[in-house]
């Protein structure tokens, strides 16, 4: 049996949505200031909402996976928008590929965020350097996959890969968006950090909050 801190545990999870649904309340205007320069401005008010519904849902008892997965499902079933179906299709692929693990350590989680992230882009038919909360989320895949090969720690890993999500979402204001309702600004959108790249970073950073020593 590994140490807690070495594994995401089914309190780590509920630690993890209760938090992220508190801090996407706080930076839900900002969130939709970003949405409404490059989108329609709800994406804020709408995650927000989402991540708080699905976070009252979760049931009281379940392993780590069951509760990704319940958490992702919930999320759907609140919820309207592209990206709501976006991060529900995240959520419950992490669930489903942690099915058969007895502890969720590093590089088991490694594996599924990538396969999460694989789905996303499959989801939203798009790819790195799009525009998109994918420019967050692969990054943070890809960091964990080089942190579990590197044998560091899973707190350690989550908070690079949460630091490399959000170099990710900056980005995003350097590039002509390709998919989503962004696209149809072009150019006009250079300058202006994707709102679903902005809200991963968020979401990133409360995982990695809750496992901090
Ligand atoms: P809506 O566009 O339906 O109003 P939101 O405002 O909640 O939905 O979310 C917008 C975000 O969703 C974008 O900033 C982008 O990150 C993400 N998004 C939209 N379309 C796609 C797509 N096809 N693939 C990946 N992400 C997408
Ligand atoms: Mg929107």
């Amino acid at each position: 049996m590994v140490q807690l801190a070495e594994a995401l545990t089914p309190v780590s999870i509920k630690a993890f949505t209760a938090l992220a649904a508190k801090r996407l309340r706080a930076a839900s205007s900002h969130l939709d200031a970003l949405d409404a320069t490059i989108g329609d401005g709800d994406h804020g008010t709408s995650i927000a909402r989402l991540f708080a519904a699905a976070d009252s849902k979760l049931p009281a008892e379940g392993s780590t996976s069951d509760l990704l997965s319940s958490f992702g499902t919930a999320l759907l079933d609140a919820g309207t928008g592209a990206s709501g179906v976006l991060y529900a299709t995240f959520f419950i692929t992490l669930g489903k590929c942690l099915a058969d693990e007895a502890e969720v350590t590093l590089t088991p989680l490694a594996t599924a965020t990538t396969a999460a992230v694989n789905a996303l882009c499959r989801r939203g038919d798009a790819n790195l350097g799009d525009a998109t909360m994918i420019d967050a989320a692969m990054p943070f895949a890809e960091t964990l996959a080089k942190c579990a090969a590197d044998g560091c720690d899973l707190s350690e890993s989550l908070r690079r890969a949460s630091n490399a999500a959000q170099a990710g979402a900056t980005s995003t204001a350097n590039l002509v968006p390709r998919r989503g309702r962004a696209r149809g600004f072009g150019e006009a959108a250079l300058g202006h950090e994707d709102p679903g790249a902005a809200s991963f970073a968020i979401v990133s950073t409360c995982l990695a909050e809750v496992l901090a020593p």
